[in-house]
C-alpha cells in the first residue's frame, strides 16, 4: 500500500506543501578514525583518543581505513543503492576552531554510494518509498566546550577524524511524521547491518533537515537547512515550527532567506544561525595526500554477499512463513533484538512443542508484542534488559499449548516470572496452578456451586442462560483460575438441565 499525498498546510492565502529533505550523519561503527588509528570509543578523556594525523601536525598523511570502506559499502548495498567502483576524497576548506587542519576531508563530486531506496513505514500502515540522492565518507570535527570555563572555551579532539557516512535523500519527504518515519527506518537499517549503532543521544546519529514550502504545483521554494537534530522527536518539532514560519513569513510578503538554522528545544523554536554558504564557498579539491579509491565488482559482490536479512524481507517472511499480521510482523522486526528474541522464541517454542511455523506465529507473536513488550515498556527496558529469556518464555508457552495451565493463568504465571525471572514449570508447581481437566475433581466444584446458589439456578432453568458465565466466573474463583473452564461448562450444562 503507498500512501496517498498528504495533507496540506492550511494557510492565510490557501494551502500549502511541505517540501523536506534529510542529511543524515551516521558515525561508522568502527574501533579506529577514517584515516588514523586512534580509537573511537565513546565518553574517554577529552584529548586522549587523538593521534598527530588527526590534529594535522605537519608532515603527517592520512592513511584510509580499509574497514570503514566496507562499512559505506555495506550501507550502501543496505539502501538498495549504486555502490561507485571509484571514488574520490576532497578537501573541504572551512575555518573552525575544532578542525585543526582547517580542511575536512570529505567526498564531492564523487562521492562511494550513488542513488538507492528507502522504504518508510508510515504509522497508518502504509508506505513510501524515498529516494537517497548519495552516501559519502567524511571525516567528523572536534568538539567545542564553551561550558567548562566563563571566559574560554576548550577544545576536544577525541571525535576529530572519526569516520561519517553522511546519506542525504531525495527532497521526497512531504510532512514531519514522513520525516521521523524516515528517521527511524535508516536508523533500523543500519543497526541492522551493524554500520552504525543509530545512537542519537551520543551523537552517532545526528540530522540537518532541508525544509521548504510552496502553493501545490508551484516550483520549488527557497529552502532552510536546520542544523544537527539530535532526535525524532526534536526533527518533527524543528520541521513543524519551521513549515509554520515560512508560510507565515509568505503570506505575509516576506522572501525566505536561504540560511542555516539551529533548532532549540527548549523553546520548540528554529532561529538564524548563517547565511548559506554554496558549495564553491569551501573551494574543495581532490586531496592530494590520498590517491582515488578505487574497488572491484568482486569485493562489492563479496560484502553483498555477507548482507544481514534486512528489516523488510524479515517482515514479508514473517508475515509468509509464521501467519503473522502485518501490524504485529512490522513491530517485531522494528528492532533487530526484538526481531532476534522472536525468532529464538519461536525456535523455543517449535523444540519444546509438536507445533510450528504458521500454527504458532500470530500466538507467539501476541505473546512477546502483548505481554513482554508491555511490560519492557513500562519499565522503559529495552529487549536485551528482559528477564525473561526466549527459552524460559517459550516454557511457559509450551505450558499453555499442551493445556497445562489456562490462558488466563498463563497471564499470571509470566507477571511473576518478569518480576521473580523463575522458570514457568516451577511457578506453577509452586502455587499449584495446573489447570485441573479431570471430570471428577471439577465435579465436586461444579456441585458445590450449583448447591451454593439456588436462585441462579432457578434463573437458568428459567431460560436465563447467561446465569452459566456467573457459574464459571464462581468456579474459576474457587479454583484460583486452575480449572479447565471448557471441561466446567460442559458440566454444569449437564447438571443444571437436569
Ligand atoms: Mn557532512
Amino acid at each position: 500500500m503507498t500512501s496517498p499525498t498528504p495533507a496540506l498546510l492550511k494557510g492565510e492565502t490557501g494551502e500549502w506543501e511541505l517540501i523536506i529533505g534529510l542529511e543524515v550523519h551516521a558515525q561508522v561503527s568502527s574501533q579506529s578514525k577514517l584515516f588514523s588509528g586512534a580509537s573511537t570509543e565513546f565518553g574517554a578523556e577529552p584529548n586522549t583518543q587523538v593521534s598527530l594525523v588527526d590534529t594535522a601536525f605537519p608532515g603527517m598523511l592520512p592513511v584510509i581505513n580499509d574497514y570503514c570502506v566496507q562499512q559505506a559499502v555495506r550501507t550502501g548495498l543496505g539502501l538498495n543503492a549504486r555502490i561507485n567502483l571509484r571514488s574520490v576524497f576532497d578537501r573541504k576548506n572551512y575555518f573552525y576552531p575544532d578542525l585543526p587542519p582547517g580542511y575536512q576531508i570529505s567526498q564531492y563530486k564523487q562521492p562511494i554510494v550513488g542513488e538507492g531506496i528507502v522504504t518508510v513505514d508510515l504509522p497508518d500502515g502504509s508506505v513510501r518509498e524515498v529516494g537517497i540522492e548519495r552516501l559519502h565518507l567524511e571525516q567528523d570535527a572536534g568538539k567545542s566546550l564553551h561550558d567548562q570555563h566563563p571566559k574560554l572555551t576548550y577544545v576536544d579532539l577525541n571525535r576529530a577524524g572519526v569516520a561519517l557516512m553522511e546519506i542525504v535523500s531525495k527532497p521526497d519527504l512531504r510532512s514531519a511524521e514522513e520525516a521521523g518515519a524516515y528517521v527511524k527506518k535508516l536508523r533500523t537499517i543500519l543497526r541492522y547491518l551493524g554500520t552504525c549503532d543509530g545512537n542519537m543521544e551520543q551523537g552517532s546519529l545526528r540530522c540537518d533537515v532541508n525544509v521548504s514550502v510552496r502553493k501545490p504545483g508551484a516550483p520549488l521554494g527557497t529552502r532552510c537547512e536546520i542544523k544537527n537534530v539530535n532526535s525524532v522527536r526534536f526533527l518533527q518539532q524543528a520541521v513543524e515550527f519551521e513549515s509554520r514560519r515560512q508560510i507565515d513569513a509568505l503570506e505575509a510578503g516576506r522572501a525566505i532567506k536561504q540560511e542555516t538554522r539551529l533548532y532549540d528545544a527548549n523553546t520548540g523554536e528554529t532561529r538564524s544561525m548563517r547565511s548559506k554558504e554554496e558549495a564553491h564557498d569551501y573551494r574543495y579539491f581532490p586531496d592530494p595526500d590520498l590517491l582515488p579509491l578505487e574497488l572491484s565488482q568482486d569485493y562489492v559482490e563479496s560484502i553483498r554477499g555477507s548482507l544481514p536479512e534486512l528489516p523488510d524481507a524479515k517482515r514479508a517472511r514473517f508475515e509468509k512463513d509464521l501467519a503473522i499480521s502485518h501490524y504485529h510482523a512490522r513491530v517485531l522486526v522494528a528492532e533487530k533484538e526484538s526481531a532476534d528474541y522472536f525468532e529464538a522464541f519461536v525456535a523455543a517454542v517449535e523444540k519444546r512443542t509438536t507445533k510450528s511455523g504458521r500454527d504458532i506465529g500470530q500466538d507467539c507473536a501476541n505473546v512477546v508484542v502483548t505481554e513482554l513488550f508491555g511490560a519492557l515498556n513500562k519499565d522503559a527496558k529495552p529487549i536485551e534488559a528482559s528477564p525473561i529469556t526466549p527459552d524460559a518464555l517459550a516454557g511457559l508457552q509450551a505450558l499453555k499449548m499442551d493445556g497445562t495451565i489456562s490462558g488466563p493463568t498463563a497471564k499470571k504465571v509470566f507477571e511473576e516470572m518478569y518480576a521473580t525471572g523463575k522458570q514457568a514449570a516451577a511457578i506453577v508447581e509452586e502455587k499449584g496452578l495446573r489447570q485441573v481437566s479431570d471430570t471428577g475433581a471439577l465435579e465436586a466444584m461444579v456441585d458445590k456451586v450449583i448447591a451454593d446458589n439456588p436462585k441462579q439456578v432457578e434463573q437458568y432453568r428459567g431460560g436465563k442462560e447467561t446465569v452459566l458465565t456467573f457459574f464459571v466466573g464462581q468456579i474459576m474463583k474457587a479454583s484460583r483460575g486452575t480449572a479447565n473452564p471448557a471441561v466446567i461448562n460442559e458440566l454444569l450444562k449437564k447438571k443444571l438441565a437436569r
